[in-house]
């Protein structure tokens, strides 16, 4: 059979521990034998971040500005513990944080839906995708301790000195306050990456806070949203047939579990932090989660929600068998070929990135799968299969639907 072509190379960010063992495999028995594959690559795993001082991260964003999409493997983010592992120099920045600042742009999760391992909630027939706002409100806060009576004020000085104060709350006794903030551009660039993710994916977008409590902060969120709608997506979203609303963060909860799924759902930061981790887990498993970070000007970087699974690497090290679930991997390459193949108009790499998907699932499907499914699974006559076997019995599926 012949490879299939590409024109543009993908960024391929490579990462750390046991999802960059998985890496290497799904290249191998996935990727290579099938597609002429061209990639940039960039090595993110943390050896090479200290031997370049964290530079091959920033020009691997740059790179995703240039070529328009990327792949990324997950990567450790360091802590005091793997300063000391490692011998660090320095405790380097997240990757993830450092690429998001770079590209500006909102991290969209959808899980992986397949027969057998079924959501908690009835109703789900489809992903919902959750977009989660990664800037500002309690996560950049200023808290202060209030030991006792006294008057606490927000104050704003204007670069002229003229200023405005709101009281924020006479004390009579102890207390606590907090100041957050966020920014309009900040908020406009969420609003873009929602409506236009919303057009590639053809799915409505619900977007929900709770303006009636918070009349000029979480108001600022829903005037902002509903303007970029009407200037720049109303048309288009007209023409597919798709749908914004706007609703209170509380409606939001009980029309999300009545639904069916299929839409996405935008979140202000903390409630996507909190709604993203019951969604995952609602849905069934982290190890099923995707992710996208999708910016404004049309970047794309596709990885996979969960972390390097550090344990499973520990074992691998020791000769161990694993059975490290590869799906949310595997996933991440094919959504970034098919937005490769979609860009260049290349029909073929875009039906390769379908069929890798569907062989993928159709495996698990036919009950082979790794530990972590299998535990949770309705189905029966299960075999337990380790990552390299998994990796593989996805390639017979797919060499069996290609010929
Ligand atoms: P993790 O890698 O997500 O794994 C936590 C646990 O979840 C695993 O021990 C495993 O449970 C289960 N799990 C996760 N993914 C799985 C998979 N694909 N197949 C089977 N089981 C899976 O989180 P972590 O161990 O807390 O973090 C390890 C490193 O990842 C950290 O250094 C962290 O900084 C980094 N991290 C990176 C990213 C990213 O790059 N996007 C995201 C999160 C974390 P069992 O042990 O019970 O089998
Ligand atoms: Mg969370």
């Amino acid at each position: 059979m012949e490879k299939i072509k590409m024109t543009t190379p993908l960024v391929e960010m490579d990462g750390d521990e046991m999802t960059r063992i998985l890496w290497q495999m799904i290249k191998d028995e996935l990727l290579l034998p099938f597609v002429d594959l061209k990639t940039e690559y960039y090595d993110l795993g943390l050896e090479n971040r200290e031997r370049t001082k964290d530079q091959v991260t920033f020009d691997s964003a740059e790179a995703t500005k240039k070529y328009g999409v990327a792949v990324k493997c997950a990567t450790i983010t360091p802590n005091a513990a793997r300063v000391e592992e490692y011998g660090l120099k320095e405790m380097w920045k997240s990757p993830n944080g450092t690429i998001r600042a770079i590209l500006d742009g909102t991290v969209f999760r959808a899980p992986i839906i397949v027969k057998g391992i079924e959501p908690y909630v009835k109703t789900w027939k489809k992903p919902i995708t959750l977009a989660r706002h990664a800037y500002g409100d309690v996560y950049k806060a200023s808290e202060m301790i209030i030991p006792g009576p006294g008057r606490v004020e927000l104050v704003y000085t204007a670069e002229n000195g003229e200023q405005k104060t709101e009281l924020v709350h006479q004390f009579n006794g102890a207390g606590i306050v907090q100041g957050m903030h966020n920014l309009d551009a900040s908020i406009e660039s969420f609003a873009k990456s929602c409506f236009q993710y919303a057009l590639d994916t053809r799915q409505d977008v619900w977007f929900a806070a709770k303006d009636t409590i918070s009349k000029k902060y979480d108001h600022r969120f829903k005037d902002i949203f509903q303007e970029i709608y009407d200037q720049d997506y109303r048309t288009a979203f007209e023409s597919a047939g798709l749908t914004y609303f706007y609703t209170l963060i509380d409606d939001a909860i009980a029309r999300v579990v009545k639904s069916e799924g299929g839409f996405i759902w935008a979140c202000k930061n903390y409630d996507g932090d909190v709604m993203s981790d019951l969604v995952a887990t609602a849905f069934g498993s982290l190890a099923m989660m995707t992710s996208v970070l999708v910016s404004p000007h049309g970047y794309y970087e596709y990885e996979a929600a969960h972390g390097t699974v550090q344990k499973h690497y520990y074992k691998h090290l020791k000769g161990e068998e694993t059975s490290t679930n590869s799906m949310a991997t595997i996933f991440a390459w094919s959504g970034a070929l098919r937005k490769r193949g979609e860009l260049d108009g290349l029909a073929e790499l875009v039906r390769f990135a379908d069929i890798l998907e569907k062989a993928s699932i159709q495996t698990i499907e036919s009950g082979r799968m790794t530990k972590d499914l299998a535990l949770i699974t309705e189905l029966k006559n299960v075999t337990v299969l380790n990552s390299g076997e998994f990796i593989r019995a996805v390639r017979a599926t797919m060499e069996w639907m290609l010929s």
